[in-house]
């Protein structure tokens, strides 16, 4: 982590007012938005895109035995508005590294809140041969164009796509994982 982006963490705690106590903490979103706010980059949508992914903001499968992870954030604009009703649309592999490609397992879709708040509960993807753990995810401000990335966490070994603007910040909670990250989009 190089200086400069541990200053924009550290000026950028943001309170997250979820209900759930479990997993009630403060962390910083990344990357902060402000004057020089950049967008979210794009990334490729690699192989395993479906799309028509059911709308839910949990994708734990019944039995699940992966770690939990619980992914909360904003969406905003370049000026730090708050984007509205943002789509977001996530899939990841299981915990045995695998893309279901037939059905919807860890696939799915949500909105962000009228304050652009997002939260998605899930399992931390396991790592498959040749990449850097990640989530793949599309966000869209409504009417305007979809942006394609992924999502990386802290920590873990790197690949040719990882990139620092795009790793969410990550704690260890006896429950499972806690991670944010804000979106910056075109709105
Ligand atoms: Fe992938």
């Amino acid at each position: 982590m190089t200086s400069n982006h541990r200053r924009r963490l550290l000026g950028a705690v943001v309170a997250l007012p979820f209900a759930n106590g479990a997993f009630a903490q403060d962390l910083p979103l990344t990357p902060a938005c402000g004057p020089q706010a950049e967008l979210t980059p794009r990334q490729t949508e690699g192989p395993f895109y479906t799309p028509k992914s059911p709308q839910r903001s949990s994708l734990i499968e019944p039995g699940s035995k992966g770690e939990r992870l619980l992914l909360t954030g904003r969406v905003v604009s370049r000026q730090c508005r708050p984007v509205a009703k943002a789509l977001l649309d996530f899939w990841h592999c299981d915990q045995n590294g695998e893309y279901d490609n037939a059905g919807f397992r860890y696939r799915g879709h949500l909105y962000a809140d009228a304050q652009g708040r997002f939260r998605l509960e899930t399992i931390f993807p396991a790592l498959y041969p040749g990449r850097a753990r990640h989530i793949h995810v599309k966000a869209q401000a409504p009417g305007r164009r979809i942006l394609t990335t992924q999502l990386y966490f802290p920590g873990d070994a790197r690949d040719f796509l990882w990139r620092e603007e795009l790793v969410v910040a990550m704690e260890r909670r006896p429950q499972g994982r806690l991670a944010a990250f804000q979106f910056i989009v075109d709105a």
